[in-house]
């Protein structure tokens, strides 16, 4: 998935974002992720290698990727309800394991039927449907929670 990380990064260039060193390494970081990893979590892989880099600098960049659609964020109740970011910017749905907290992509087959009546029901137009299912994986289904 390295074509991934150019494309992220030619459209924030085309965005009008400098392209400095530490944004490409967050960029880099986060385009092969599919754990749907925290900013704090991208911040503390990243600092070993760029100790001056602060805490904003990959919020923004995160943030910047998330405003052109590039990258999805993810809210779930675990972690402190820190926001969970997601290369994966194809629409698909989540299920979040409540043992152990990761999350995994579901596919969008197709728009939920609810999704469709919600413009006639409450006026409401849909532009996206994430939904989140809430269960155990399957490492955590094998060996139950004590
Ligand atoms: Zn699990
Ligand atoms: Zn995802």
């Amino acid at each position: 998935m390295g074509n991934r990380a150019d494309l992220l990064l030619a459209d924030l260039k085309r965005a009008g974002l400098k392209l400095t060193p530490q944004r490409i390494a967050i960029v880099r970081e986060i385009a092969d992720d599919l754990s749907h990893p925290t900013a704090q979590a991208l911040f503390d892989r990243l600092r070993p290698a760029f100790p001056t880099m602060s805490f904003a600098t990959v919020y923004n960049t995160l943030e910047a990727l998330t405003r052109r659609g590039l990258v999805q964020t993810v809210r779930s109740l675990d972690q402190g309800g820190a926001v969970r970011f997601d290369p994966n910017a194809e629409p698909h749905h989540h299920a979040i394991c409540d043992a152990c907290g990761t999350i995994h992509d579901v596919p969008v087959e197709r728009v939920d039927v609810t999704a469709m009546t919600l413009p006639s029901i409450i006026g409401f137009r849909v532009l996206r449907e994430q939904r989140t299912y809430r269960g155990l994986c399957s490492k955590c289904t094998a060996s139950p929670v004590s």
